[in-house]
């Protein structure tokens, strides 16, 4: 059976940055890192993907660069781990032994219960070539555009659709907290970031939590 030192789930940004980080300590340990598929967007630049690149293409990790580094990425999913014999099952049937394994296999939105969350025309953020791509085409028809949080991602994502749309477009961002970012920033940062995006013609509801869509 094929063996490797070290077996990665998920080469995404965990996966690769702890890739890379024992290649350069270690450049003879054999790594082997699994993803379930082929083209993976960079997670930070999605929103970037609407208004400024205007392309998913645009913003894909470029496995090739990592190929310098002795970095083995196989698009595969894993669908089995047999800790006990230190094996990772793969390709629907194949096995590798490893002798470290490391799980970098990220997170998926969380989504809120609120009522018609699931109607047509409600997206979620997803990291998934496919899904930004309907999502990236839904915006150019769109002339009403609602989103809901106005946590970093989605003051992004307005910002990005609003330098897209220009005046074509009605923009709103709902955040159930007194401002936007607040969860993460001082008010007086948030005041700054809701008047540069107010002067993109953003309309900014806060204090409004979403109930019903
Ligand atoms: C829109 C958006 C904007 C963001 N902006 C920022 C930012 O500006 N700054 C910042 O610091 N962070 C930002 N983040 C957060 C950051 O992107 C995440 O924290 C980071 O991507 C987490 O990395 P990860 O490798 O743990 O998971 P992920 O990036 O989700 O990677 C997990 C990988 O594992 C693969 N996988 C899962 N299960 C299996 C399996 N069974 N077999 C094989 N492969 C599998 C998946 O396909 C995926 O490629 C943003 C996130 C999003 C969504």
């Amino acid at each position: 059976m094929e063996k490797t030192d070290v077996a990665i789930v998920g080469a995404c940004a965990a996966g690769l940055a702890a890739a890379l980080t024992i290649k350069m300590r270690s450049p003879s340990t054999k790594v082997v890192l699994f993803r379930k598929v082929s083209n993976t967007p960079v997670p930070c630049g999605i929103p970037y993907i609407y208004g400024t690149l205007k392309d998913v293409n645009k913003n894909i990790i470029p496995d090739k660069s990592f190929a310098p580094y002795g970095l083995d990425i196989r698009v595969s999913e894993v669908t089995d781990i047999d800790t006990n014999a230190h094996e990772v099952q793969y390709n629907g049937g194949d096995r590798l032994k490893y002798g470290k394994l490391l799980l970098a296999i990220g997170s998926v939105s969380f989504v809120p219960p609120i009522e018609g969350v699931d109607l047509e025309n409600v997206f979620v953020i997803e990291k998934d070539p496919k899904h930004l791509n309907i999502i990236n085409a839904k915006i150019q028809e769109s002339k009403n555009i609602v989103v809901i949080g106005g946590g970093f991602i989605g003051v992004e994502m307005a910002e990005q659709i609003a330098k897209l749309k220009g005046d074509s477009a009605d923009i709103t961002i709902i955040e159930m907290l007194p401002r936007c970012l607040m969860a993460a920033l001082e008010e007086e940062f948030c005041v700054r970031a809701e008047e540069e995006l107010k002067k993109l013609n953003i309309d900014i509801k806060t204090n409004s939590q979403v109930t019903k869509l």
